[in-house]
């Protein structure tokens, strides 16, 4: 903590314990609505929630906001402790906001006692037209004078069934004149005959956000409670709830929400993608989604160290997806082994002719040069071997390091070869390459005194194992896909999907790497010269399924 600089949270919530407040007790609450799968914006607010609370030693909760019957579902509820807990979090106590109907609806007959909220039987547009504009007051609704038994009488009669959905809402009498639209007497609890995925069919009507999100903070004694900056005009209605029902003085602090280049954050656009198929699912590894980056190969130790690198801002920004490929390249360049595949669907192949028919070697290999303790692995070489069709050139331009006729080139760990034929069909593609090998040029016991400048990866063909490899490229074509376009008119985020984002190839690969990732014992890996990749769940015995997570940003000996 003493390394940087304080954020405005840590300032704030520093001043509330220097003064006193709540006995200098910090208790924060992470609050999703289970309405689809969290994403690398949830990450943020879950870093912040949970390491305010771990760094002042206190607490935070999990609390489902699930108030709308409608969107909500238990697999959402499952898939959301899910990605908390593999982002390294553990909650204090599990709640949902639906324990609290009873409580809220007292709170919201309270309020009709005291003759702060009134039964509204106007339409949605009638209430909007009512609501008017920032500039001019608003009008009050024929109903605002409604006497409070007649209120409790038929606030307890949209409870008790008796009202279609939409014939009545129950609204909080603020201020129709207030330059704040939010207490324009807003509406606090509306009727909804519809199945509640924990409470069932015990209700008909619920509260909105702004009734249920506070009343829950107060509930459950949260110290500071934080979320996203569109909720700061919400501020004032939070705080009137809390004097007029006297409740437990939670405080609510905004900061940006984290937006990222080339893609789109949220949850109503991710289901659109999911549900229209523009992806295989939540966990589609173009996702931002936590499962899709996790199926991508992320670690949730990069996550929260781009979390932390991100920082905590008063001003909503773009955040450039480069971070957060940054963060994960950082990681695996030091912990990934690094092994060797060729992505080519027709490798080239290459028959090292004075290599005696049959004879096999097994090279040692070292996993990771960043990490001596990594230690070597065997790779077996033999008289054919596949290497990339990109790695030889017919004719070359000049500084071409890699193999061309005549050519000399270093196999990865193996020897020093010569490209002496080119072997092709009667279509004139190139079908082989007939090399020679120099035998003191065994790596590790080079005596060749032979220099050259390209080393190339290879796979033995006897011993190469076929795979299947997914390239994934960002999801949408331009950076901010949720932005109008130049001219200032809205555009559809789904014609801006990048038609490229995927691209499946075949592969051939070392046999120690499929053995080590299908036992569990290697999850993330390296294939050399081509990026970062992790076994994907798609695998079978007979095809595995690699995705890239990320490319590397320098090849080397190219
Ligand atoms: P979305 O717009 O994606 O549906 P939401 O805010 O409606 O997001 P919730 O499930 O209500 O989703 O969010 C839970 C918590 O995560 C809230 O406190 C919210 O402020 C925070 N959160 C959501 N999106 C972001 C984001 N992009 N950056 C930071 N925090 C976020
Ligand atoms: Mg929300
Ligand atoms: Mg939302």
């Amino acid at each position: 903590r003493a390394e940087r600089s304080l954020n405005f949270i840590e300032q704030i919530v520093d001043e509330d314990i220097a003064a006193g407040k709540n006995g200098g007790r910090v208790h924060t609450r992470f609050p999703p609505e289970p309405n689809g799968y969290l994403h690398i914006g949830h990450a943020k607010s879950i870093c912040l929630n949970f390491g305010l609370a771990d760094e002042y030693g206190g607490q935070t909760n999990l609390r489902f906001d699930d108030t709308n019957p409608v969107t909500e579902d238990t697999e959402y509820v499952d898939s959301i402790k899910n990605d908390v807990r593999w982002l390294g979090f553990e909650w204090e106590n599990e709640f949902y906001a639906s324990n609290y109907f009873e409580q809220i609806y007292q709170f919201a007959e309270s309020l009709i006692q005291k003759g702060l909220a009134y039964v509204d039987d106007s339409t949605a547009e009638e209430i909007a037209a009512q609501k008017g504009t920032p500039t001019e007051p608003g009008r009050p609704s024929q109903y605002r004078d409604r006497s409070v038994d007649e209120n409790l009488d038929l606030f307890r009669r949209m409870r008790a069934g008796d009202y279609p959905d939409g014939a009545k809402v129950l609204r909080a009498k603020v201020d129709m004149a207030s330059p704040n639209m939010q207490l324009r007497d807003p509406i606090i609890y509306r009727i909804k005959h519809a199945h509640h995925h924990r409470t069932g069919d015990a209700w008909c009507i619920y509260p909105m956000y702004d009734f249920a999100h506070g009343q829950s903070d107060a509930i459950e004694h949260i110290t500071h409670s934080l979320c996203t900056l569109e909720f700061e005009v919400h501020r004032p209605l939070y705080e009137w709830f809390i004097q007029k029902l006297d409740l437990f003085p939670s405080r609510q602090i905004e900061f940006a929400r984290l937006n990222l280049t080339y893609t789109v954050m949220s949850k109503r656009k991710l289901k659109q993608l999911v549900e229209e198929k523009h992806v295989s699912g939540w966990d589609d590894p173009r996702m931002p989604t936590i499962a899709g980056i996790r199926r991508r190969g992320y670690t949730s130790a990069s996550i929260r160290e781009f979390c932390d690198r991100i920082g905590i801002a008063k001003r909503d920004n773009l955040i450039d997806v480069g971070l957060l490929e940054f963060c994960i390249r950082e990681e695996l360049n030091r912990t990934a082994p690094r092994l060797m595949a060729v992505l080519d669907e027709k490798p080239l192949k290459l028959v090292i002719t004075n290599y005696e028919l049959g004879r096999e070697e097994i090279m040692q290999i070292e996993n990771n040069p960043e990490d001596p303790s990594a230690g070597a692995r065997d790779v077996p070489f033999s008289r054919e071997v596949y290497i990339e069709r990109d790695d030889f050139m017919e004719n070359p331009p000049k500084k071409f390091f890699r193999l061309f006729p005549g050519g000399m080139v270093r196999l990865k760990g193996a020897y020093i070869i010569k490209c002496d034929e080119v072997v092709k069909d009667n279509a004139g593609e190139i079908i082989e390459l007939r090399c020679s090998y120099i035998p003191e040029s065994r790596s590790g016991s080079d005596t060749s005194g032979i220099n050259v400048k390209g080393t190339i990866h290879w796979v033995s063909v006897p011993h190469a194992v076929e795979a299947e490899v997914r390239l994934y490229d960002r999801l949408f074509s331009v950076e901010n896909p949720a932005a109008d376009d130049p001219e200032g008119r809205p555009r559809d985020f789904k014609e801006l999907i990048n038609p490229n984002s995927l691209e499946t190839v075949r592969a051939f690969v070392e046999p120690a790497l499929v053995k080590a990732t299908r036992s569990g014992s290697l999850t993330n890996v390296q294939f050399m010269r081509k990026g970062y990749f992790i076994l994907d769940q798609d695998s079978t015995d007979a095809l595995p399924v690699f995705n890239r997570t990320v490319t590397l940003k320098d090849g080397w000996a190219k």
